[in-house]
């Protein structure tokens, strides 16, 4: 299999390189989700990379995308790591499922915004007894005339303070069991009865939020798909949610391991043989995962249905994990009383086994659909 760049695809990269070198440094510091400031910063370099071009990629060109095979996805979020610069806005798996189900009137209405980052967007699926247990969340969304009523509360919103709109799943059918009796809502963040309170974590991020809904009125013109299909959309999305066309996330590793190597060879940090062996170790990881990644796009596209899905995840868990651990050991105390950014990056690498579905639901997956092991 050949994973180098046709040259419609080097030409795309070439591209890209020359306007990071014109346009980066003014975005490069100062993003995050910990202020007012870092938020505004950062969704201010997300609408830069749309009005050049550089969101929504794989997406259709008719509704703000430009119709690229998912391997420009790829390409982008590795040059962006490669060069340093913050991530690209994390909306492909909304904008996947949006453009996949909602009816023309819906897409047309509602994707430019969110491809162009006018409009920031949420994903309202966790509730505080539904987070593993998706499908036994309780927050209704009660038909009546041309609208649903919603009610219920969400939990690890990202997102959600700045958010304009959520991509809601809540339970419109409650004679229908579990999975059948739930749908997708586009639902307006500044509706009357939607209340956001923020979560701060322990990394100092102000990312999350819970969210209620209180009677909110939601037009029926905004249901994605069918009643009913909120399962199914669901499924669909979180295949994208850390999708091989997220091959940022292993160039950011890259990095993370070429300083750790840097620090070793020119003495800045000690290191016993131990230590040696478990950064080769974690080197070893980082490029197995970069291959397993470069094939995934190659033959499976931005997402990863299923087991595959599953695979894919605790995979790049582990190997995350791993190297901030061996990161971690090489600095000693200095990690957590040193500069914010490398520790906060560690934290922020505990949640990789939590969001899109925890490690346990992930292998529990693993041993019944690819091992085909029965439920224990
Ligand atoms: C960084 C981050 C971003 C997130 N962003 C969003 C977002 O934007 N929108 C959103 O809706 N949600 C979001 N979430 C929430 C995330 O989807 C949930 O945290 C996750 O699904 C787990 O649910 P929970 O926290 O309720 O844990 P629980 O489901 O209560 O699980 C607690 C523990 O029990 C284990 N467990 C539960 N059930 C089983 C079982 N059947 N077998 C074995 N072990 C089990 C779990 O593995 C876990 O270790 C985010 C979470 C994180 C960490």
């Amino acid at each position: 299999m050949n994973f180098a760049d046709d040259p419609a695809e080097a030409g795309f990269r070439a591209g890209l390189r020359a306007w990071l070198r014109d346009h980066l440094d003014e975005h490069r510091e100062g993003t995050g989700y910990e202020s007012a400031e870092s938020v505004e910063r950062t969704l201010r370099w997300h609408r830069a990379l749309a009005e050049a071009g550089y969101v929504g990629l794989s997406l259709p060109a008719a509704y703000g995308g430009h119709g690229l095979p998912d391997v420009y996805e790829g390409i982008l979020n590795e040059e962006l790591a490669t060069a340093g610069a913050p991530a690209s806005p994390p909306i492909g798996h909304i904008a996947h499922a949006v453009a996949d189900f909602a009816s023309e009137e819906l897409k047309a209405r509602v994707l430019p915004g969110l491809l162009g980052c006018a409009e920031v967007w949420c994903q309202g699926f966790s509730e505080p007894g539904a987070g593993s247990d998706l499908a036994g969340l309780t927050t209704t969304a009660t038909a009546d005339g041309d609208r649903f009523v919603v009610n219920g509360q969400k939990i690890w919103t990202s997102g959600a303070m700045w958010s304009d709109r959520c991509l809601l799943l809540a339970r419109t059918e409650p004679g229908l069991a579990r999975h059948r009796g739930l749908s997708m809502l586009v639902v307006d963040m500044r509706s009357a009865g939607v209340d956001c309170r923020e979560i701060v974590l322990a990394s100092g991020s102000r990312e999350f939020a819970e969210v209620f809904f209180d009677d909110v009125s939601v037009p029926a013109a905004n249901l994605v798909g069918e009643r009913g299909q909120g399962w199914r959309i669901a499924m669909h999305m979180l295949a994208y949610e850390r999708g091989p066309a997220d091959m940022g996330w292993v160039g950011r590793l890259g990095r993370v391991l070429a300083e750790a190597r840097e620090d070793v060879r020119t003495g800045r940090v000690a290191a016993d043989a131990g230590l040696r062996l478990r950064l080769a170790e974690a080197a070893v990881d980082v490029e197995v995962l970069r291959w397993h990644v470069a094939r995934s796009l190659a033959g499976r596209g931005g997402g990863s249905d299923g087991a595959a899905g599953s695979v894919d995840k605790l995979l790049t868990t582990r190997v995350e994990q791993n190297l901030y651990r061996v990161v971690s050991d090489l600095a000693g105390p200095s990690f957590v009383l040193g500069a914010p950014g490398p520790f906060a990056d560690y934290l922020w690498s505990r949640a990789q086994s939590i969001y899109g579905g925890t490690q346990q639901i992930q292998r529990q997956i693993v041993a019944q659909r690819v091992l085909g092991l029965p439920r224990a």
